[in-house]
């Protein structure tokens, strides 16, 4: 089959794209034949690598995306050839103590799709039958396969995390990328008031879109913590923020929550290094949480929300399989708002 993959770790440029080995499945497991493929930040980290990571090469990356099951494991009791289907991809052992409590973030054996095991980057890609999911057939594919992880992150991140209630004011950094662009739609609909940064005067727009009641334009307004803190909160400050910028935000997240307020924290792709002010952590008895992707019954319940059209993704751009060097170099463009797919077949 053919796939994106690379031989060794570093940049954009060590991603080719051609003939990998036919995939053979375990009876647990359900073989889909990709139709879209969505980028994530995540596919980065991958091709550069990690220490103490240690993949065979050749590596297909991708962690999201649908298709059409191809063949199913003779396990396979919930899933037939034929299903139009997205996927979990936060895979885990389904056994364990962290895995039978909704934890399977905990799992020895976690991994999210791409990482560790080949992608959803190929004209094939194989699932654990647990984390397949059949979509209803008036819901899109590029949909189903633009949600599950930035949605899946997202959910927990406000539901789960952070415990949002109606009225809460919820602060979202970056509103360009794929998790702050859903997680202003998840606030939205569980009620609260939402302020949310972004870069240009065409993304302010396509935020408010979105349904963020304030949007702040960061290039221009450089220092908004106290325009937040005085003006749009009227000096209460704000009870959740979102944040996976890291490195450059983190001490204005702290610095714009209420007492008592709580930030989650999900990436940090501006860097993981960050000096902070402990003090306004102990003095505002602020939690901080972090969170990355979520388990089987988060994912289920965000994807009933997709279905229903509550929420919906914002597909930025669609490239062809070919020009996927383009649509990791869009990836990082500033102009980007929303999520890239690749067409694969
Ligand atoms: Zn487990």
């Amino acid at each position: 089959m053919k796939g994106v993959f690379f031989n060794e770790h570093g940049n954009i440029n060590n991603i080719q794209i051609g003939e990998v080995n036919d995939l053979r499945i375990s009876p647990n497991e359900v073989l889909i034949e990709t139709k879209f493929s969505a980028l994530n930040h995540l596919d980065f980290f991958v091709i550069k690598g990690w220490p103490g990571l240690s993949l065979q090469k050749p590596h297909v990356i991708g962690a999201d995306g649908s298709g059409i099951v191809k063949e199913i494991g003779s396990e396979v009791s919930t899933i037939q050839v034929g299903d139009r289907v997205t996927i979990n991809p936060g895979i885990s052992c389904g056994k364990c103590y962290n895995c039978l409590s909704g934890n399977q973030v905990f799992c020895n054996f976690f991994s999210i799709k791409g990482e560790h095991e080949w992608g959803t980057f190929a004209e094939f890609f194989k699932m654990p039958e647990i984390n397949v999911l059949k979509i209803p057939n008036e819901y899109s594919l590029e949909k189903a396969a633009a949600t599950p992880l930035t949605f899946l992150t997202a959910y927990r991140m406000l539901i789960t995390q952070a415990i949002i209630k109606p009225g809460h004011i919820v602060f979202i950094h970056g509103a360009g990328g794929g998790v702050s662009s859903a997680a202003i739609q998840i606030a939205k609909l569980f009620g609260a008031t939402v302020i949310a940064t972004t870069s240009t005067p065409l993304k302010v727009e396509k935020t408010k879109k979105l349904g963020a009641d304030y949007v702040i334009n960061y290039r221009e307004m450089k220092d908004y913590t106290k325009y937040v803190y005085i003006e749009l909160t009227k000096r209460r400050g704000v009870d959740i923020v979102i944040d996976s910028i890291g490195n450059v935000t983190f001490n204005k997240s702290i610095r714009l929550l209420k007492p008592g307020g709580r930030l989650i924290t999900c990436g940090a792709t501006t860097g993981p290094i960050s000096e902070i002010n402990i003090a306004n952590i102990f003095w505002k008895h602020l939690e901080i949480k972090g969170s990355t992707m979520g388990n089987q019954g988060e994912f289920h319940a965000v994807m009933q929300l997709l279905f229903n059209s509550k929420l919906d993704p914002i597909i930025d751009k669609i490239f062809p399989f070919e020009k996927i060097r383009d649509a990791l170099r869009y990836l990082s463009d500033e102009k980007r708002f929303g999520k890239i797919l690749i067409k694969i077949s």
